[in-house]
């Protein structure tokens, strides 16, 4: 057989094994319970509605849906989905400013693709979402780290870094941002931070990618606007790049996601995407369709912010309850995860072990920082176990905590 070591190229050279994957292959022993995934809860997927969605899809336009169909998507796709951002975002955009993606994993390999050379810098938040630092990272970006705090990533440093960089003459390209109860650590940013967001991306000329799985399940609270739309009502830079997908609000099978920006962002990506699969599953953008156009997007996602409202309130509880004291995490409006922050002499990577051993199983910290630090902080994803679940498994991670606090 071929060197693998030796043969293969550079960027999946430099690619490694997601650290949530090899965690998972521990977390599904028989016994754990795990607050590691991150996946929704498959009691709430709508099997009902795409069964018969697809029954009719067949009898009227079965053509269409087990065709190619069009790279940038299918214009009756296109058409609802600008209906709905009109309806939930007060946003008007043209069918130019879209491009469907195979969901959002797809969206961030096409924005790696578009902006980042090997070594060039990408600004993303202290922690940020794997799924992103792993695939800007296989087109070879160096990493800059900004803070964050409960409002959001902090503008000050996020300013402090883009100076930085431009003493450095180097090729900065992008702010990669989640900026609704990110994941991991379920904060959302504020809208004052938002606006200065768009002042330093007019600013120091850099693109805003706005990562945004969750931001429809919201349980309580108010949204703040959008950040393509903020830039649409003050400095209209055209710099930001939203990405949209179902997968958090309706199921990540259907793997059916958008990316909203600038025609000429959007033609280049279209180019791009080509030679990735040249289009995205005709079938499943007719359900998306159907699932706007019918309003059971609505029906549904009451359902599913009902359920995970409820699980969040549990493991809020249950934390409050069981947590000895120095152990804080917080409390988000929405999304399916919160961050715990252990005393900083804590290390949750140690503590891991212990964890198994109460059998119970959470995403070390440190994988979500770009430098590895976060070492006493844990991800806790809380939409997928039942609430009997959760609050058995807060009680047993709070054992390991306890255990490990007297250890000292
Ligand atoms: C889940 C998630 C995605 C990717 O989801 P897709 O299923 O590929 O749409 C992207 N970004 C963030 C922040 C996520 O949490």
């Amino acid at each position: 057989m071929i060197d693998i070591a030796k043969n293969i190229a550079a960027a999946p050279r430099r690619t490694k094994a997601s650290v949530i994957r090899e965690l998972l292959k521990i977390t599904n022993k028989p016994g754990i319970i795990s607050f590691a995934g991150g996946l929704p809860d498959p009691e709430l997927f709508p099997y009902d509605f795409v069964a018969d969605a697809v029954k009719n899809i067949m009898a009227k336009q079965g053509r269409v849906a087990l065709q190619y169909g069009p790279t940038d998507g299918l214009p009756e796709f296109k058409e609802e989905f600008i209906k709905f951002l009109q309806k939930h975002e007060g946003l008007t955009v043209k069918p130019a400013n879209i491009i469907v993606t195979t969901a959002s994993q797809q969206a961030l390999d096409l924005v790696g693709r578009l902006f980042i050379d090997a070594s060039d810098p990408v600004l993303v938040e202290m922690p940020s979402y794997m799924g992103g630092l792993q695939v800007f990272k296989s087109y070879g970006a160096d990493f800059v780290g900004v803070k964050m705090d409960e409002d959001g990533i902090m503008t000050d440093n996020l300013e402090e870094r883009l100076n930085w960089l431009r003493t450095q003459d180097e090729h900065y390209k992008f702010l990669y941002l989640v900026p609704d109860f990110q994941n991991p650590s379920g904060v959302t940013l504020s809208e004052e931070r938002r606006r200065k967001v768009i002042e330093l991306s007019e600013k120091y000329n850099i693109a805003v990618i706005e990562d945004s799985p969750y931001r429809q399940v919201r349980f309580e609270g108010v949204a703040p606007k959008m950040i393509y739309r903020l830039d649409k009502e003050t400095r209209n830079t055209d710099n930001i790049i939203s990405l949209f997908t179902f997968s958090k609000t309706f199921a990540p099978g259907l793997r059916i996601g958008v990316i909203l920006a600038h025609e000429q962002i959007i033609k280049k990506m279209e180019i791009l995407k080509q030679s990735l699969d040249l289009c995205s599953s005709s079938l499943n953008q007719l359900i998306a369709a159907e699932f706007l156009r019918s309003g059971y997007f609505e029906k549904h996602i009451a359902r599913v912010n009902t359920v995970y409202k409820t699980k969040k309130d549990t493991m809020l509880n249950a934390l409050a309850e069981h947590m000895p004291e120095g152990v804080t995490w917080t409390k988000p409006e929405g999304g399916l995860f919160l961050w715990v922050k252990l005393p900083e002499s804590m290390s949750a990577d140690d503590m891991f072990e212990d964890a198994i051993k109460e059998n119970v199983a959470y995403v070390i910290g440190s994988a979500f920082h770009c430098d590895g630090s976060g070492k006493n902080t844990m991800r806790l994803n809380f939409s997928y176990a039942t609430p009997a679940e959760i609050a058995e498994g807060i009680k047993r991670l709070a054992t390991a905590v306890k255990k490990r606090l007297v250890a000292k």
